[in-house]
C-alpha cells in the first residue's frame, strides 16, 4: 500500500517537471523575437478576462502589431510613426500607456500605480490595474475614434455637422 499522498505528490511533481521541459523546449525552439519582453506561458494571461476586443488589443500591443502609430502593419502605407494624439513622440505601447501628455488626464484617474510594462509589473497580475488598464485603453480608443472621424468630416465639404452627431453616435454604438 503507497504511502498516504505519494500519488499525488508524484503527479504533482511530474506535471511540473513536464511543464518545465515544455516551456524550455518552447523557448529554444521557437524564441520569441526580441521586441516581445514576455516570457512564454502555460496559463491563460489574467488579462484574459478582460473580453475579447480588450484583451486582444493588449496582446496586440504587446507584439507590436496594434492600431498604435509606431506599430504599423503591412497594409499600412503611411507609416507615419508620431502619436497623432500629441505629436511629440512615437506612439508606441510605452508612450500610449505611460508617457503620452495627450493621455495624463485619463492616465492620473486610472492607472497611477502603473509604472512599467515588463513582464514583472503588478500590471499584468493585479485585478484592480488589470481592470483599470481594460478602463483606459477603451476609453482612449474611443477618443481616437471621435477625433480622427470628426477630423474626416469636418475637414470635408458641404455641411458636415449632422454628419458628425451621427458618426459620434456610430462610434459609441460600437460594442466593446
Ligand atoms: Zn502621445
Amino acid at each position: 500500500m503507497p504511502l498516504p499522498g505519494l500519488m499525488s505528490k508524484t503527479y504533482q511533481a511530474l506535471r511540473a517537471g513536464a511543464r518545465n521541459i515544455l516551456l524550455q523546449d518552447w523557448a529554444t525552439d521557437a524564441p520569441t523575437p526580441p521586441y516581445y519582453e514576455y516570457p512564454p506561458s502555460l496559463s491563460p494571461h489574467p488579462f484574459m478576462g478582460l473580453g475579447k476586443l480588450v484583451a486582444g488589443r493588449i496582446h496586440q500591443m504587446r507584439v507590436a502589431k496594434s492600431y498604435l502609430a509606431a506599430h504599423p502593419s503591412w497594409f499600412d502605407e503611411n507609416w507615419n510613426l508620431i502619436c497623432p494624439r500629441c505629436e511629440t513622440d512615437p506612439e508606441t505601447f510605452q508612450h500610449a500607456i505611460l508617457t503620452c501628455p495627450a493621455r495624463t488626464r485619463l492616465r492620473d484617474l486610472l492607472l497611477k500605480e502603473v509604472s512599467f510594462l515588463g513582464q514583472d509589473a503588478t500590471l499584468w497580475s493585479e485585478p484592480d490595474q488589470i481592470r483599470a488598464m481594460g478602463e483606459y485603453i477603451t476609453d482612449t480608443r474611443h477618443q481616437e475614434n471621435l477625433g480622427a472621424w470628426s477630423k474626416v468630416f469636418l475637414n470635408a465639404p458641404g455641411p458636415p455637422r449632422g454628419v458628425v452627431v451621427l458618426v459620434v453616435h456610430l462610434v459609441h454604438s460600437d460594442p466593446l
